[in-house]
């Protein structure tokens, strides 16, 4: 989107992704501006890239994004502007500023001068996130998309009115709703379907045809949520959606009606975790019961459910990978995300664990255990990740959707299958250092 919103200025913009193509250097180390978006998991390759920018070419270096906009004090010793915040509007700002030779003094930057931070203030959200994006503007792209294995996505409004205390969506996008017409969300859907449920190679057709509206809490506006569901209906948009939700939606009949009517095939669920303790130490509000009736409300709906869960809650003990992968085949939820208890900087979550962080390596807060837990050792708690995903995804399971799945949750649970299990590896290597640390580590269960 911000691409998009950038091409409108400056006719020769392009976006590149290391998840989707090599970068052509020969691009970059042209630009006159680079902007690099983080989140914290790659927040050290965000810096790698921008130092070399700034090491090799005129460019000026712009860092921006949840982790930058977060944790700007570190983010700016490695670029020249830190922009804070979504950056639909900044971006304009910036790029006009540049090519006026005016001053970097609008709110919403952070910026280092003669040793010392520069933050020009507050910005304000953007109100008009109504952009539908240019796919065409990232490198590549096009020849991805067509890959099964990538979920077509719509982002359709944007804040949640929650207060979980690990969630860095309400520090980043803030706790109001905002949302976009439900024509705008329409128009995003068809240009979205069209782009990618081509053909590959010009022969195969795409099969999993899933729309993915990747709001974080899309019902958080009830009222609107109907109007782009009833917009949905009266198209003649015929596509399987999936979107995420609170458990609270699992008791709205009338939301799962029309969820059907509209197409959608599934809910995903931040279920979190299974204990009442836990929902309370995150300031979650739900219990475990609710959780069960939600799933199972929402299944009589004639809907999926898919389940977020987060492992090293302070009263998780040894056992508790065996737990959830037990209620996940229990309840029949069709597929996971199961991850560590994570922290980005700025989160409640966050200030309050800082002190029981084992490390600050980014690059390892992509589910990995990064912090002693109370009643398990770090060590523990990865073998636990560890048991769940190789339980959930295991290849009796597999063979298991290939003979009774719908074909579409065929296709969807042998694509989780490979890369579920390529994290497990990923989790494995792990667990020598996590080892390390956690020898003579006495957690509360072993009477520290
Ligand atoms: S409900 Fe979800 S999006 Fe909202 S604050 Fe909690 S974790 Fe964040």
């Amino acid at each position: 989107m911000v691409a998009t919103i950038a091409q409108r200025i400056v006719d020769d913009t392009l976006m590149y992704s290391e998840s989707v193509a090599t970068i052509d250097w020969s691009d970059v180390l042209d630009a006159d501006i680079v902007f690099i978006g983080i989140f914290t998991f790659n927040a050290q390759r965000g810096y790698q890239l921008a130092q070399h920018i700034k090491a090799n070419s005129d460019a000026l270096v712009v860092l921006g994004g949840m982790h930058a906009s977060l944790n700007y004090p570190e983010a700016a010793q490695h670029c020249d502007y830190v922009l804070l915040g979504e950056g639909d509007e900044s971006v304009i700002d910036f790029i006009q500023a540049v090519s006026d030779g005016a001053a970097i003094d609008f709110p919403g930057v952070v910026y280092k001068q003669k040793g010392e931070l520069v933050h020009t203030g507050e910005r304000t959200a953007p109100a008009d996130i109504d952009v539908s994006p240019d796919y065409n503007l990232l490198y590549r792209y096009d020849k991805m998309a067509r890959l099964n294995t990538v979920w077509a996505q719509v982002h359709a409004s944007r804040g949640c009115p929650h207060n979980c205390d690990y969630c860095a969506i309400i520090v980043h996008l803030g706790r109001g709703i905002r949302t976009r017409s439900p024509q705008a969300v329409i128009t995003d859907i068809r240009q979205t379907i069209a782009f990618h449920n081509r053909r590959f190679l010009g022969l195969i057709p795409r099969m999993n045809k899933i729309v993915w509206l990747t709001d974080d809490n899309f019902f958080a506006d009830r009222k609107w949520a109907i109007s782009v569901l009833q917009a949905l209906i009266d198209s003649d948009i015929n596509a399987p959606f999936s979107t995420q939700a609170r458990y609270e939606i699992g008791f709205d009949d009338e939301i799962l009606g029309l969820l059907k009517q509209a197409g959608f095939v599934e809910l995903v669920f931040g279920i979190e975790f299974l204990e009442d303790d836990s929902f309370e130490q995150f300031n979650k509000k739900c219990s475990y019961d609710e959780v069960v009736q939600a799933i199972e409300n929402t299944q009589k709906h004639g809907l999926e459910v898919r389940g977020l869960f987060i492992l090293g809650a302070d009263n998780h003990t040894k056992g508790v990978g065996q737990k959830i992968a037990d209620f996940v085949i229990r309840h029949r939820i069709k597929g996971v995300l199961i991850q560590s208890m994570y922290f980005t900087p700025s989160t409640p979550a966050y200030d309050a664990n800082k002190d029981r962080l084992i490390h600050s390596d980014w690059k390892k807060y992509d589910g990995n255990v990064v912090h002693y837990p109370s009643m398990i050792s770090p060590y523990d708690l990865q073998q636990e990740l560890i048991t769940a995903l190789g339980t959930i995804y295991s290849l009796r399971r597999l063979v298991r959707a290939l003979i009774f799945e719908k074909w579409l949750y065929k296709l969807i649970f042998t694509g989780e299958f490979f890369w579920q299990n390529s994290m497990k590896a990923n989790y494995k290597r792990e667990l020598p250092y996590l080892k390390s640390v956690s020898e003579g580590y006495s957690c509360q269960s072993e009477g520290g």
